[in-house]
């Protein structure tokens, strides 16, 4: 292949195959940034930068659109973080809302108990008896120390405390939370949305905000955090008519998934088995991404019966509450109690997920065979320095061999997973990696190209347009004005010059921009302009007055 031959045919790709890569991108495009970061950091928190935030908005929108505007069947609310501290009473989280901890006597670490379990009996816990009976046994030990000499497991409270009013009197008087889930908000405006907007059975609330948990082992980047936003439904249906609905709700979500581009093959769905149910669930289905940790929860479908609704009513064992939550059937003239259909996903872990689906490194054009060569000394040299290296866990060691030794076998082709493997944080403990850098990133930039192909209705910005000059005013002119004319047509449009062009088509690529328009010099002649595609990077001439109303049409 000559060095400027570019064909779709022979495009060697790769996903992200480490969070790393997706982590790094992130932090250097502007998407994610690590929270405080001017005072160190606080861990596990993350700030979403001027791309990120497109992105999120774009997730949410989409979902809204998606779960609200698109049905006849739903009502959004935006309840306050904020509740009266009953709420969260009657709702169980004071008493049940915990993790399982244990302490370590010998190291003094705090690992989470049913993780301790899973990882070394090889199956979930069936509760905290069974851990507890396991940990006196010594049939587990510390995850770090390996000592048997372990705690019994105790429930740790996953809620943040704070307190409302001036004074801290200390005696819990203005105690509230910090709200670990949507969902509370809108069970205790069930009644409030059913009267005001006169809705009849089925029907659901939906509502995107931020929770808050005191997670004891947040990580893998976004996935897990302490501070996050849910995108929650609340579906009532009439007793009987929930299993159906559940399974409407699962296709339903499943689908949203798919038609905004996550690959198939990246999506499963896991039932839950009966001892990894929430004591009020009746069934929950979990939909599952391959994220590069593995498959690991994106929403939860949960049939939550009618325990939330009850449970917010006056009764014997709620003597707090002023009313109760039920509906009044016109045609069995007689009052019920909903039950619940509950898809609850999280917006950070979905755009984590699409993140993660729509990267790819491509392989554009043939390094020459002298620099392959020598990257493959590098890389071959790095490998024998990780199987000398003490102290590095075996697990890591064998990955990072094994990755290395593919990479120097399958060079050029395998150029995009060398990507990933220098922005391992691992490999970065080897010296050598330094030097298979300096070699390896220079070829890289010149022969591959890192793209998102994000859905066009996700991507943070749908349009960026270019001069073939900037230095020819009559080019900049026009350029700006279609710009501006993108924009008032409600498309997210940016106008850059500030490289050659195929270098501002790589960085619109690396950032997920569907669409790029050159202003060229036959654009003054017949004003027409190039678009050109992300994904298969072919270029169109289309009149400029059209374009608008064109891109808009492939958004809608
Ligand atoms: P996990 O098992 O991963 O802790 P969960 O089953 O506790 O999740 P739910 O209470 O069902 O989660 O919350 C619904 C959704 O909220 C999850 O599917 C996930 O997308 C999101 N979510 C929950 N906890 C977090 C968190 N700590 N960080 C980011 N997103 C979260």
């Amino acid at each position: 292949m000559t060095a400027d031959a570019i064909s779709l045919d022979c495009r060697l790709t790769m996903p992200a195959s480490s969070l790393d890569t997706i982590v790094s991108l992130c932090k250097r495009r502007g998407f994610v940034f690590p929270s405080s970061s001017v005072y160190g950091g606080l861990g596990s928190t993350w700030d979403y930068g001027p791309l990120g935030v497109e992105l999120k908005n774009n997730v949410k929108r989409a979902w809204w659109r998606s779960v609200v505007h698109e049905r006849d069947d739903m009502e959004g609310l935006d309840a306050a973080i904020l509740m009266n501290r009953l709420v969260w009473k009657y709702s169980g989280h004071e008493a049940t809302f915990s993790d399982p901890m244990t302490d370590c006597r010998a190291c003094k670490t705090r690992p989470r108990a049913d993780h301790v379990f899973a990882a070394q009996k090889g199956r979930d816990p069936k509760g905290l008896a069974e851990i507890n009976a396991a940990i006196e046994a010594k049939e587990i030990s510390c995850p770090k120390c390996g000592s048997k000499d372990l705690t019994p497991a105790r429930p740790f409270n996953l809620m943040f405390k704070t307190s409302v009013g001036p004074v801290d009197s200390g005696d819990d008087a203005g105690l509230v939370y910090l709200r670990p889930e949507t969902a509370q908000g809108m069970f205790v405006n069930f009644g409030n949305v059913l009267d005001t907007m006169r809705r009849k059975l089925p029907f659901g609330i939906a509502q995107i905000g931020k929770a808050f948990r005191n997670e004891i082992t947040p990580g893998n980047f976004t996935f897990r955090t302490r501070e996050f936003e849910q995108m929650e439904i609340e579906y009532f249906v009439r007793p009987g008519e929930d299993e159906a609905a559940h399974e409407m709700w699962i296709a339903e979500r499943k689908n949203w998934y798919l038609k905004l581009g996550m690959r198939a093959e990246n999506l499963r769905m896991r039932e839950q088995e009966k001892h990894e149910l929430a004591h009020y669930a009746k069934r929950c289905v979990d939909l599952e991404y391959l994220f590069p940790m593995g498959w690991s929860e994106l929403e939860g479908i949960a049939n939550r019966t009618d325990y939330d609704l009850r449970s917010h009513s006056r009764s014997p064992e709620n003597p707090d509450a002023v009313g109760e939550l039920k509906y009044f059937d016109q045609e069995q003239k007689k009052h019920l109690v909903p039950y619940v259909i509950e898809p609850s996903a999280g917006a950070d872990r979905a755009t984590l997920a699409f993140l993660c689906d729509a990267y790819e490194d491509a392989l554009v054009k043939e390094p020459p065979a002298e620099e392959v060569a020598k990257l493959r000394e590098l890389v071959e040299s790095f490998a024998r320095s990780v199987g000398r290296r003490e102290g590095m866990a075996a697990d890591v060691k064998q990955r990072l061999v094994a990755t290395a030794e593919a990479i120097a076998t399958g060079l050029p082709a395998t150029l995009p997973r060398l990507i990933g493997l220098m922005e391992d944080s691992e490999a970065a403990t080897i010296e050598v990696m330094k030097k298979v850098r300096g070699v390896g990133e220079k070829i890289a930039e010149e022969h591959t190209r890192t793209v998102l192909h994000l859905h066009p209705r996700l991507a943070p910005l749908t349009v960026a347009v270019f001069p073939l000059k900037r230095n020819d005013p009559r080019l900049v002119e026009m350029a700006r004005g279609l710009k501006r004319d993108l924009q008032r047509a409600g498309l997210r449009t940016v106008y850059d010059d500030t490289g050659a062009i195929g270098k501002l088509y790589r960085r619109q690529d690396e950032i997920g921009t569907p669409w790029c328009i050159t202003v060229d010099f036959q654009s003054l002649d017949d004003q027409t302009v190039t678009v050109r595609d992300r994904d298969s990077m072919q270029q169109e001439r289309t009149k400029a007055a059209d374009l608008a109303q064109a891109l808009a049409a492939r958004l809608a």
